[in-house]
């Protein structure tokens, strides 16, 4: 391990190349997922011409890259510990990378990791780097295709972001589903989620009438949990609507309860990650304290769709706007939703 690098705010550059489009296909397995990134690049033009390009990356092991089609010699591109640099490039490229990950060693809970048997993403702040080479900044954001390959009977389950456009068989038992994002987002909303798990579906229909699916995932013996967290959501998408005229902009919205989870809950661009302590509630079992915790969290996370995600940072010195205005908005509706008192909260 290297020392930690200080990061100054008066440093900030924009990145020297964007990315328009990302196209992920996952071929899962615990210790060897193969991740396959296909980059659609141009040079910033705020940046001037003839920069290298460089992309964070950390742990991957790299198997094939490409420019434009053709494979790269070992002299046009150089690996360190943080990344990949591909020497000269085009101002408009394609960059195909085949990568090998090892989920099941992934302990730090950062990255793609498994959860029981499950498969589980964490992205924000830098996760995404554990998953592939990328710019991974929050002011590169690209519209994102997901494909997501898994064993039929250990995964029958396969999210990511967005909304599913295809899925089917492929042989030796594996199936995939692919998933289109069409909102351009930064690497650290993406999100993955495969396993055996069940789901609560219910629906919304926004104010200009489009008819939203809303699901909650979690594992068999978690089903009967999931009643609060539901209406808690459908209580939080109406009043955003009422308060900040912001509708849904999704067919899908789905939430994941996961046991080995890092943080209390995660705003992944239509596939919020929660752990499941702050998303599950029984009558029988929650005080009426932990009831108003899962609605006030799952409205939190629901609000950065717009807050955080839609209008997201230019870099992590702005943590504290998406974070601060979506607490803001959050507290509002807890005040609405239960009594006119003021509310705090520590996060
Ligand atoms: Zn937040």
């Amino acid at each position: 391990m290297s020392d930690p690098q200080a990061t100054h705010l008066s440093d900030y550059r924009p990145p020297a190349f964007r990315v328009t489009r990302t196209d992920l296909t996952f071929d899962l397995d615990p210790a060897a997922t193969r991740v396959k990134a296909s980059l659609h690049m141009e040079r910033h033009p705020q940046r001037e011409a003839g920069l290298p390009l460089e992309l964070a990356g950390e742990g991957l092991d790299l198997k094939a890259i490409a420019l434009d089609g053709q494979p790269l010699e070992a002299d046009e591109y150089s690996l360190s510990d943080s990344g990949l640099t591909v020497h000269r490039v085009p101002e408009r490229f394609r960059l195909d990378t085949e990568v090998e990950i090892a989920p099941q060693v992934n302990t730090a809970l950062e990255g793609l990791y498994r959860s029981g048997s499950m498969y589980c993403t964490q992205c924000e702040a830098e996760g995404f780097r554990r998953i592939t080479f990328y710019p991974d900044r929050p002011d590169v954001m690209a519209i994102f295709t997901t494909t997501v390959i898994g064993d039929a009977e250990h995964e029958p389950v396969l999210l990511s972001n967005g909304n599913p456009v295809e899925r089917g068989s492929l042989p030796n038992g594996r199936h995939f589903v692919t998933w289109e994002d069409p909102h351009p987002k930064p690497s650290y909303l993406f999100a993955l989620v495969a396993g055996d798990l069940e789901k609560v579906e219910d629906a919304f229909t926004t104010a200009s009438g489009r008819k939203v699916t809303l699901q909650i995932w979690v594992e068999e013996e978690n089903l009967g949990k999931t009643d609060h967290a539901m209406a808690s959501l459908k209580r939080a998408m109406h009043w955003d609507e009422q308060a900040y005229g912001r509708e849904y902009d999704l067919d899908l919205f789905m939430i994941v309860a996961v046991n080995d989870f890092n943080m209390g809950a995660m705003e992944n661009k239509g596939l919020n990650i929660f752990n499941s302590a702050a998303v599950l509630t029984h009558e029988h079992t929650a005080t009426d304290a932990a009831f108003q915790r899962v609605e006030s969290i799952v409205a939190h996370e629901y609000f950065h769709n717009w807050s955080g995600n839609r209008v997201t940072c230019r870099d992590w010195f702005q943590l504290s706007l998406k974070e601060g205005f979506t607490v803001y908005r959050d507290q509002c509706f807890s005040a609405d939703t239960n009594s006119p008192a003021v509310k705090r909260r520590a996060l």
